[in-house]
């Protein structure tokens, strides 16, 4: 006689930060590669299995990012960078770093101008095509951490390497504003996340993610319209009122 088959009930960790489905997974963000083993509360997210996939891909193209970014400032870089380097023999190191650096050039899709929306998002070539994904995955998922809900899906994500996102002033200024703000660290350093929330729209943010406190990303969640995206523009604060005479 066969045995009952067990219905494999999964767990719910709660609703998924991207889709709003049941979520069976926790999803890390950043993806949990980057960090040493034992990393104390690495963030994480409740994920469908499809929103998840690709997880451990990230993971394993995170470890090796972390050689190409000098990661030896922290602990978890330095784990990292060790755990790799004895997975591959010099010639494979050598042949994989040129690879990396090569394919991280920036394609921009924004106009000369700044301000116009040339493309569907900013794009990086072959291997970067995932740290592109990576990166908005960090922003999507750190987006539900603090509202409690997904980006809304006529609000875009964009990201870019910091100092180098579209031209023009309000994007320069917001990389430098961003940096009066608190960050959110992780270990001791490997990652930190600060972010600012539009007053007018509750889903325009603007985000600066840092890794292994030596590279540093933008990201943007900005709304489409009349053919341009709005994105949040950080002031400085109106000077105190002088002294009236
Ligand atoms: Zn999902």
């Amino acid at each position: 006689m066969q045995k009952p088959k067990k219905v494999k009930k999964s767990k719910v960790y709660g609703p998924c930060a991207y889709c709003g489905q049941p979520g069976t997974t926790k999803d890390h963000v950043p993806p949990q590669g980057m960090f040493a083993p034992g990393t104390p509360d690495r963030p994480w997210v409740p994920a469908c299995e499809k929103c998840n996939h690709g997880a451990s891909e990230h993971d394993q193209f995170m470890q090796r990012l972390s050689m190409v970014w000098g990661a030896e400032r922290t602990h978890d870089g330095v784990a990292v960078g060790e755990k790799i380097l004895r997975a591959m023999d010099y010639k494979e190191q050598r042949k994989f770093n040129r690879n990396l650096i090569r394919n991280l050039s920036v394609v921009n899709l924004w106009s000369p101008g700044g301000l116009i929306w040339l493309g569907q998002t900013f794009k990086l070539k072959i291997d970067g095509e995932r740290l592109a994904k990576v990166l908005e995955k960090v922003i999507r998922g750190w987006f539900w951490k603090v509202t409690n809900r997904p980006v809304p899906a006529e609000y875009l994500v964009t990201t870019h390497l910091d100092g180098q996102g579209p031209t023009g002033q309000p994007f320069r200024e917001n990389e430098r504003h961003l940096l009066d703000f608190k960050p959110t660290v992780v270990g001791d350093g490997a990652f930190s996340i600060r972010w600012v929330f539009s007053p007018l729209d509750e889903n325009i943010s603007v985000w600066r993610m840092e890794f292994y406190r030596t590279v540093s990303y933008m990201g943007y969640t900005t709304k489409e319209v009349d053919g341009h995206q709005v994105f949040l523009e950080i002031k400085d604060p109106d000077p105190p009122d002088g002294p009236t005479s």
